[in-house]
Protein backbone atom coordinates (compact mmCIF):
# COMPACT_ATOMS: atom_id res chain seq x y z
CA UNK A 1 0.00 0.00 0.00
CA UNK A 2 1.32 2.94 -0.66
CA UNK A 3 1.58 6.42 1.46
CA UNK A 4 -1.41 8.55 1.48
CA UNK A 5 -0.53 11.94 -0.05
CA UNK A 6 -2.95 14.72 0.67
CA UNK A 7 -4.00 16.79 -2.42
CA UNK A 8 -4.89 19.90 -0.13
CA UNK A 9 -8.03 19.60 -1.16
CA UNK A 10 -10.43 22.15 0.89
CA UNK A 11 -13.45 20.03 0.61
CA UNK A 12 -15.73 19.36 3.79
CA UNK A 13 -19.01 18.32 2.93
CA UNK A 14 -21.77 17.82 0.18
CA UNK A 15 -25.51 20.11 0.44
CA UNK A 16 -28.56 19.86 -1.28
CA UNK A 17 -28.69 22.98 -3.30
CA UNK A 18 -32.52 23.09 -2.61
CA UNK A 19 -33.66 21.74 0.50
CA UNK A 20 -29.88 22.68 2.25
CA UNK A 21 -29.48 19.42 4.04
CA UNK A 22 -25.95 18.51 4.35
CA UNK A 23 -24.73 14.92 3.94
CA UNK A 24 -21.02 13.73 4.95
CA UNK A 25 -18.15 14.08 2.37
CA UNK A 26 -16.71 10.24 2.88
CA UNK A 27 -19.49 8.11 1.79
CA UNK A 28 -21.00 7.78 -1.74
CA UNK A 29 -23.90 9.98 -2.65
CA UNK A 30 -26.60 10.55 -5.23
CA UNK A 31 -29.17 12.83 -4.84
CA UNK A 32 -30.65 14.40 -1.86
CA UNK A 33 -32.35 11.45 0.15
CA UNK A 34 -35.60 13.70 1.01
CA UNK A 35 -38.18 12.04 -1.37
CA UNK A 36 -40.01 15.18 -1.87
CA UNK A 37 -36.68 16.88 -2.67
CA UNK A 38 -34.12 14.36 -4.45
CA UNK A 39 -32.16 17.58 -5.97
CA UNK A 40 -28.69 17.80 -6.41
CA UNK A 41 -26.21 17.61 -4.15
CA UNK A 42 -23.09 20.22 -4.20
CA UNK A 43 -19.79 20.17 -2.51
CA UNK A 44 -18.75 22.64 -0.31
CA UNK A 45 -15.10 24.12 0.25
CA UNK A 46 -13.67 25.54 3.64
CA UNK A 47 -11.50 28.36 1.98
CA UNK A 48 -8.21 29.21 4.51
CA UNK A 49 -7.01 32.63 3.47
CA UNK A 50 -3.47 30.99 3.76
CA UNK A 51 -3.83 28.12 1.30
CA UNK A 52 -3.14 29.37 -2.14
CA UNK A 53 -2.95 32.79 -4.28
CA UNK A 54 -3.56 33.88 -7.54
CA UNK A 55 0.33 34.09 -7.66
CA UNK A 56 0.85 30.36 -6.39
CA UNK A 57 -1.60 29.14 -9.19
CA UNK A 58 1.11 30.05 -12.04
CA UNK A 59 3.50 27.05 -11.12
CA UNK A 60 0.89 24.39 -11.31
CA UNK A 61 0.14 22.01 -14.26
CA UNK A 62 -2.02 22.78 -17.11
CA UNK A 63 -5.12 20.94 -16.25
CA UNK A 64 -7.70 21.35 -14.18
CA UNK A 65 -5.91 19.39 -11.09
CA UNK A 66 -4.29 23.01 -11.05
CA UNK A 67 -7.20 23.87 -8.78
CA UNK A 68 -6.84 20.56 -6.65
CA UNK A 69 -8.13 22.73 -3.54
CA UNK A 70 -11.03 23.57 -4.72
CA UNK A 71 -11.57 19.82 -6.17
CA UNK A 72 -13.14 16.89 -3.94
CA UNK A 73 -10.11 14.27 -4.24
CA UNK A 74 -8.18 13.87 -0.94
CA UNK A 75 -5.53 11.70 -1.87
CA UNK A 76 -3.20 12.35 -4.88
CA UNK A 77 -3.59 8.26 -5.59
CA UNK A 78 -6.19 8.53 -6.51
CA UNK A 79 -6.25 11.29 -9.06
CA UNK A 80 -7.44 9.64 -12.65
CA UNK A 81 -5.71 12.21 -15.42
CA UNK A 82 -5.30 12.09 -19.04
CA UNK A 83 -4.04 15.82 -19.03
CA UNK A 84 -7.72 17.29 -19.19
CA UNK A 85 -8.78 21.00 -19.02
CA UNK A 86 -6.72 24.13 -19.26
CA UNK A 87 -7.69 24.68 -22.83
CA UNK A 88 -7.43 27.56 -25.10
CA UNK A 89 -9.47 30.85 -25.67
CA UNK A 90 -9.09 31.63 -29.27
CA UNK A 91 -10.18 34.97 -30.22
CA UNK A 92 -12.25 34.91 -33.93
CA UNK A 93 -10.77 37.43 -35.56
CA UNK A 94 -11.54 36.19 -39.58
CA UNK A 95 -15.09 36.45 -38.73
CA UNK A 96 -15.03 39.73 -37.46
CA UNK A 97 -17.58 41.36 -40.12
CA UNK A 98 -20.37 39.19 -38.38
CA UNK A 99 -19.23 40.67 -34.90
CA UNK A 100 -20.10 43.88 -35.60
CA UNK A 101 -18.12 45.20 -32.39
CA UNK A 102 -18.18 42.57 -30.09
CA UNK A 103 -15.07 40.68 -29.17
CA UNK A 104 -15.55 36.74 -29.77
CA UNK A 105 -13.82 34.27 -27.97
CA UNK A 106 -14.05 30.34 -28.12
CA UNK A 107 -12.75 28.32 -25.82
CA UNK A 108 -12.09 25.24 -27.24
CA UNK A 109 -12.91 22.01 -25.53
CA UNK A 110 -12.25 19.86 -28.20
CA UNK A 111 -8.63 19.57 -26.64
CA UNK A 112 -9.91 17.41 -24.21
CA UNK A 113 -8.75 13.49 -24.18
CA UNK A 114 -11.80 12.06 -25.75
CA UNK A 115 -12.46 15.17 -27.72
CA UNK A 116 -14.84 16.81 -25.36
CA UNK A 117 -15.55 18.67 -21.99
CA UNK A 118 -16.97 15.30 -20.41
CA UNK A 119 -13.36 14.70 -19.85
CA UNK A 120 -13.31 17.19 -16.97
CA UNK A 121 -16.43 15.90 -15.75
CA UNK A 122 -15.32 12.40 -15.49
CA UNK A 123 -12.01 12.72 -14.33
CA UNK A 124 -12.76 13.81 -11.40
CA UNK A 125 -16.33 11.72 -10.89
CA UNK A 126 -13.80 8.71 -11.72
CA UNK A 127 -10.93 9.66 -9.09
CA UNK A 128 -13.46 10.76 -6.17
CA UNK A 129 -15.25 6.92 -7.10
CA UNK A 130 -11.97 5.28 -6.95
CA UNK A 131 -11.40 7.47 -3.64
CA UNK A 132 -14.82 5.57 -2.26
CA UNK A 133 -14.10 1.69 -3.49
CA UNK A 134 -16.13 1.95 -6.93
CA UNK A 135 -15.43 -1.09 -8.86
CA UNK A 136 -17.88 -0.81 -11.66
CA UNK A 137 -19.67 2.18 -13.49
CA UNK A 138 -22.82 2.60 -15.35
CA UNK A 139 -23.56 6.25 -17.40
CA UNK A 140 -26.64 6.83 -20.01
CA UNK A 141 -24.63 8.93 -22.62
CA UNK A 142 -25.71 10.50 -25.89
CA UNK A 143 -21.71 9.97 -26.82
CA UNK A 144 -19.14 12.08 -25.30
CA UNK A 145 -19.81 10.95 -21.94
CA UNK A 146 -19.33 7.41 -22.76
CA UNK A 147 -16.85 8.10 -24.58
CA UNK A 148 -14.88 9.87 -21.78
CA UNK A 149 -16.28 7.41 -18.72
CA UNK A 150 -14.88 4.30 -20.74
CA UNK A 151 -11.46 6.04 -21.13
CA UNK A 152 -11.19 6.95 -17.55
CA UNK A 153 -12.44 3.95 -16.33
CA UNK A 154 -9.40 2.49 -18.58
CA UNK A 155 -7.13 4.10 -17.28
CA UNK A 156 -8.43 4.00 -13.86
CA UNK A 157 -8.64 -0.41 -13.99
CA UNK A 158 -12.15 -0.11 -13.33
CA UNK A 159 -15.19 -1.66 -15.77
CA UNK A 160 -17.97 0.60 -17.31
CA UNK A 161 -21.23 -0.27 -18.76
CA UNK A 162 -22.42 2.20 -21.71
CA UNK A 163 -26.33 2.71 -22.57
CA UNK A 164 -26.56 4.86 -25.82
CA UNK A 165 -28.50 5.78 -28.29
CA UNK A 166 -28.15 3.62 -31.87
CA UNK A 167 -28.95 6.60 -33.56
CA UNK A 168 -25.03 8.14 -32.60
CA UNK A 169 -22.62 8.62 -34.98
CA UNK A 170 -19.73 5.22 -35.09
CA UNK A 171 -16.75 6.79 -33.84
CA UNK A 172 -18.54 7.36 -30.51
CA UNK A 173 -19.04 3.39 -30.14
CA UNK A 174 -16.03 2.54 -31.65
CA UNK A 175 -13.91 4.88 -29.40
CA UNK A 176 -15.90 3.16 -26.15
CA UNK A 177 -15.53 -0.41 -27.10
CA UNK A 178 -11.47 0.21 -27.66
CA UNK A 179 -11.28 1.40 -24.17
CA UNK A 180 -12.99 -2.02 -23.10
CA UNK A 181 -16.40 -0.91 -22.30
CA UNK A 182 -19.46 -2.79 -22.61
CA UNK A 183 -21.87 -0.73 -25.05
CA UNK A 184 -25.09 -1.70 -24.92
CA UNK A 185 -27.20 0.57 -27.90
CA UNK A 186 -31.09 1.20 -27.31
CA UNK A 187 -33.29 2.14 -29.84
CA UNK A 188 -34.59 5.53 -28.19
CA UNK A 189 -33.10 8.93 -26.33
CA UNK A 190 -30.74 9.31 -23.58
CA UNK A 191 -34.05 9.80 -20.80
CA UNK A 192 -34.55 5.98 -22.27
CA UNK A 193 -31.11 5.14 -21.85
CA UNK A 194 -31.03 6.60 -18.06
CA UNK A 195 -34.18 4.49 -17.37
CA UNK A 196 -32.05 1.00 -17.93
CA UNK A 197 -29.08 2.10 -16.71
CA UNK A 198 -30.89 3.00 -13.48
CA UNK A 199 -32.49 -0.23 -13.72
CA UNK A 200 -28.89 -1.70 -14.15
CA UNK A 201 -27.71 -0.03 -11.97
CA UNK A 202 -29.98 -1.27 -8.88
CA UNK A 203 -29.65 -4.84 -9.73
CA UNK A 204 -26.09 -5.33 -10.45
CA UNK A 205 -25.17 -2.73 -7.57
CA UNK A 206 -22.74 -0.61 -10.34
CA UNK A 207 -22.49 2.83 -9.68
CA UNK A 208 -24.44 5.14 -11.79
CA UNK A 209 -22.82 8.55 -12.85
CA UNK A 210 -25.53 10.03 -14.84
CA UNK A 211 -25.60 13.34 -15.28
CA UNK A 212 -25.87 15.39 -11.84
CA UNK A 213 -27.45 12.39 -10.19
CA UNK A 214 -24.19 12.29 -8.50
CA UNK A 215 -22.16 15.78 -7.22
CA UNK A 216 -18.53 15.12 -8.60
CA UNK A 217 -18.88 15.36 -12.66
CA UNK A 218 -20.44 18.95 -11.43
CA UNK A 219 -16.78 19.35 -10.13
CA UNK A 220 -14.98 18.83 -12.90
CA UNK A 221 -16.64 20.75 -15.29
CA UNK A 222 -16.99 23.96 -12.80
CA UNK A 223 -12.97 24.29 -13.31
CA UNK A 224 -14.35 25.95 -16.85
CA UNK A 225 -15.34 29.08 -14.94
CA UNK A 226 -11.51 29.22 -13.28
CA UNK A 227 -9.98 28.53 -16.26
CA UNK A 228 -11.72 31.65 -17.59
CA UNK A 229 -11.52 33.65 -14.97
CA UNK A 230 -7.56 32.54 -14.74
CA UNK A 231 -6.81 33.29 -18.19
CA UNK A 232 -9.05 36.21 -19.19
CA UNK A 233 -6.89 37.15 -16.23
CA UNK A 234 -9.85 37.34 -13.51
CA UNK A 235 -12.11 39.90 -16.02
CA UNK A 236 -14.92 37.58 -17.02
CA UNK A 237 -16.56 38.26 -20.21
CA UNK A 238 -20.50 40.20 -20.63
CA UNK A 239 -21.77 37.09 -22.27
CA UNK A 240 -21.32 33.54 -22.43
CA UNK A 241 -22.72 31.25 -24.21
CA UNK A 242 -23.18 27.60 -23.66
CA UNK A 243 -24.81 24.64 -25.31
CA UNK A 244 -27.21 22.42 -23.02
CA UNK A 245 -27.83 19.56 -22.76
CA UNK A 246 -27.91 18.36 -19.01
CA UNK A 247 -27.03 21.22 -17.88
CA UNK A 248 -23.67 20.07 -15.56
CA UNK A 249 -21.30 22.96 -17.52
CA UNK A 250 -23.80 26.08 -17.02
CA UNK A 251 -24.70 24.88 -13.75
CA UNK A 252 -20.84 24.10 -12.45
CA UNK A 253 -19.52 27.23 -14.13
CA UNK A 254 -21.79 29.30 -12.26
CA UNK A 255 -20.67 27.56 -9.25
CA UNK A 256 -17.25 28.27 -9.77
CA UNK A 257 -17.89 31.77 -10.11
CA UNK A 258 -19.39 31.69 -6.69
CA UNK A 259 -16.70 29.96 -5.34
CA UNK A 260 -13.92 32.36 -6.67
CA UNK A 261 -16.08 35.04 -5.61
CA UNK A 262 -15.86 33.83 -2.09
CA UNK A 263 -12.28 33.62 -2.13
CA UNK A 264 -11.97 37.23 -3.19
CA UNK A 265 -10.39 36.54 -6.49
CA UNK A 266 -12.97 38.17 -8.23
CA UNK A 267 -15.83 40.84 -7.56
CA UNK A 268 -19.92 40.04 -8.09
CA UNK A 269 -20.24 40.80 -11.80
CA UNK A 270 -21.02 37.89 -13.61
CA UNK A 271 -21.71 37.40 -17.75
CA UNK A 272 -25.14 36.86 -18.63
CA UNK A 273 -25.59 33.76 -19.15
CA UNK A 274 -27.31 32.26 -22.48
CA UNK A 275 -28.51 28.41 -22.98
CA UNK A 276 -28.51 27.78 -26.17
CA UNK A 277 -30.51 24.11 -27.16
CA UNK A 278 -31.14 22.44 -30.65
CA UNK A 279 -34.72 23.01 -31.73
CA UNK A 280 -35.32 18.98 -31.27
CA UNK A 281 -34.94 19.24 -27.19
CA UNK A 282 -35.86 22.83 -25.67
CA UNK A 283 -38.38 22.79 -22.94
CA UNK A 284 -35.37 24.66 -20.85
CA UNK A 285 -35.96 27.61 -23.55
CA UNK A 286 -39.87 27.24 -23.36
CA UNK A 287 -39.86 27.31 -19.67
CA UNK A 288 -37.47 30.47 -19.66
CA UNK A 289 -40.06 32.62 -21.74
CA UNK A 290 -42.82 31.27 -20.10
CA UNK A 291 -41.21 32.06 -16.83
CA UNK A 292 -41.86 28.71 -15.36
CA UNK A 293 -39.85 27.18 -12.57
CA UNK A 294 -39.42 23.99 -14.40
CA UNK A 295 -39.17 22.39 -18.11
CA UNK A 296 -41.37 19.99 -19.83
CA UNK A 297 -40.60 16.80 -21.38
CA UNK A 298 -39.68 17.83 -25.01
CA UNK A 299 -38.40 15.67 -28.04
CA UNK A 300 -38.61 15.71 -31.90
CA UNK A 301 -36.17 13.46 -32.48
CA UNK A 302 -32.82 13.12 -34.45
CA UNK A 303 -30.38 16.38 -34.56
CA UNK A 304 -27.01 16.42 -35.15
CA UNK A 305 -26.44 17.87 -32.37
CA UNK A 306 -26.34 14.82 -30.04
CA UNK A 307 -25.50 15.84 -27.04
CA UNK A 308 -28.15 18.54 -26.72
CA UNK A 309 -30.75 15.75 -27.32
CA UNK A 310 -32.11 15.97 -23.52
CA UNK A 311 -35.41 15.61 -23.50
CA UNK A 312 -35.85 16.86 -20.04
CA UNK A 313 -32.80 18.05 -17.57
CA UNK A 314 -32.75 16.38 -14.30
CA UNK A 315 -31.43 19.73 -12.92
CA UNK A 316 -33.70 22.40 -15.24
CA UNK A 317 -34.66 24.04 -12.30
CA UNK A 318 -30.74 25.16 -11.33
CA UNK A 319 -30.03 26.16 -15.07
CA UNK A 320 -33.11 28.57 -14.95
CA UNK A 321 -32.25 30.19 -11.98
CA UNK A 322 -28.47 30.81 -13.46
CA UNK A 323 -30.01 32.08 -16.33
CA UNK A 324 -32.62 34.45 -14.68
CA UNK A 325 -29.86 35.07 -11.51
CA UNK A 326 -27.45 36.46 -14.49
CA UNK A 327 -29.94 38.55 -17.01
CA UNK A 328 -29.51 35.57 -19.29
CA UNK A 329 -31.42 34.54 -22.24
CA UNK A 330 -32.43 31.00 -23.62
CA UNK A 331 -32.00 29.95 -27.76
CA UNK A 332 -32.66 27.33 -29.48
CA UNK A 333 -30.82 26.49 -33.19
CA UNK A 334 -32.59 24.00 -35.67
CA UNK A 335 -29.89 21.51 -37.49
CA UNK A 336 -29.74 23.71 -40.72
CA UNK A 337 -28.51 26.80 -39.33
CA UNK A 338 -26.32 24.72 -37.24
CA UNK A 339 -24.50 22.99 -39.97
CA UNK A 340 -24.16 26.55 -41.70
CA UNK A 341 -22.75 27.58 -38.59
CA UNK A 342 -20.22 24.41 -38.58
CA UNK A 343 -19.00 25.46 -41.78
CA UNK A 344 -18.27 29.09 -41.35
CA UNK A 345 -16.18 28.62 -38.03
CA UNK A 346 -14.07 25.30 -40.14
CA UNK A 347 -13.72 27.44 -43.11
CA UNK A 348 -12.80 30.58 -41.74
CA UNK A 349 -11.58 29.81 -38.32
CA UNK A 350 -9.39 26.51 -38.81
CA UNK A 351 -12.13 25.03 -35.85
CA UNK A 352 -14.08 21.88 -36.26
CA UNK A 353 -16.37 22.47 -33.76
CA UNK A 354 -18.86 19.55 -32.44
CA UNK A 355 -22.42 20.60 -33.69
CA UNK A 356 -22.97 21.65 -29.92
CA UNK A 357 -20.33 23.92 -30.09
CA UNK A 358 -21.25 25.31 -33.76
CA UNK A 359 -25.04 25.84 -32.47
CA UNK A 360 -23.53 28.71 -30.42
CA UNK A 361 -22.17 30.87 -33.68
CA UNK A 362 -25.40 30.67 -35.16
CA UNK A 363 -27.58 31.89 -31.51
CA UNK A 364 -24.46 34.89 -31.37
CA UNK A 365 -25.27 36.11 -34.90
CA UNK A 366 -28.68 36.51 -33.71
CA UNK A 367 -28.45 37.66 -30.37
CA UNK A 368 -25.94 40.45 -32.12
CA UNK A 369 -28.42 41.35 -34.57
CA UNK A 370 -31.44 41.44 -32.35
CA UNK A 371 -29.59 44.15 -30.06
CA UNK A 372 -29.23 41.67 -27.17
CA UNK A 373 -25.75 41.69 -27.50
CA UNK A 374 -24.25 45.32 -27.55
CA UNK A 375 -21.07 46.43 -29.29
CA UNK A 376 -18.36 46.72 -27.28
CA UNK A 377 -19.33 43.06 -25.46
CA UNK A 378 -17.03 40.76 -25.17
CA UNK A 379 -18.83 37.24 -25.37
CA UNK A 380 -17.36 34.22 -24.68
CA UNK A 381 -18.55 30.51 -26.83
CA UNK A 382 -17.89 27.36 -25.29
CA UNK A 383 -17.13 24.88 -27.77
CA UNK A 384 -18.08 21.67 -26.09
CA UNK A 385 -16.28 19.37 -28.42
CA UNK A 386 -14.56 18.29 -31.54
CA UNK A 387 -16.23 17.48 -34.63
CA UNK A 388 -14.23 14.63 -36.13
CA UNK A 389 -16.39 12.07 -34.08
CA UNK A 390 -19.66 13.54 -35.89
CA UNK A 391 -18.39 12.97 -39.20
CA UNK A 392 -21.16 10.89 -40.06
CA UNK A 393 -24.07 13.43 -39.22
CA UNK A 394 -22.07 16.16 -41.22
CA UNK A 395 -20.94 14.64 -43.98
C1 LIG B 1 -22.77 16.60 -23.28
C2 LIG B 1 -22.51 17.65 -24.26
C3 LIG B 1 -23.15 18.89 -24.17
C4 LIG B 1 -24.16 19.22 -23.09
O1 LIG B 1 -23.51 19.37 -21.87
P1 LIG B 1 -24.25 19.55 -20.48
O2 LIG B 1 -23.22 20.00 -19.54
O3 LIG B 1 -24.83 18.23 -20.15
O4 LIG B 1 -25.32 20.56 -20.67
C5 LIG B 1 -22.79 19.86 -25.08
N1 LIG B 1 -21.88 19.63 -26.05
C6 LIG B 1 -21.25 18.44 -26.17
C7 LIG B 1 -20.25 18.27 -27.26
C8 LIG B 1 -21.54 17.41 -25.27
O5 LIG B 1 -20.91 16.24 -25.39
ZN1 LIG C 1 -32.87 18.37 -0.67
Amino acid sequence: MLEKKATGSLFTHLQCVECGKIYPKNVLHHVCADESCKAILAARYQWKSNTLTKEGLKNRPSSLWRYREFLPVEDEQNIVTLGEGFTPILPLLNLKQYAAGKQVLLKDESNNPTGSFKARGLSVAVSKAKELGVATFVIPTAGNAGGALAAYAAKAGLKAHIFMPTLTPSAFKTETRLFGAEITEVDGNISDCGKLAGEKAAQAGWFDVSTLKEPYRLEGKKTMGYEIAEQLSWQLPDVMLYPTGGGTGIVGIWKAFDELEQVGWIGSNRPRMVAVQSNSCNGICTAFHQNAPRSEYKDSGFTIANGLRVPKPYADKEILKVLRASNGYAVSVGDSDILLALKELASNEGLLTAPEGAALWHAFKALSQSGWIKSGETVLLLNTGSGYKYLDNIE
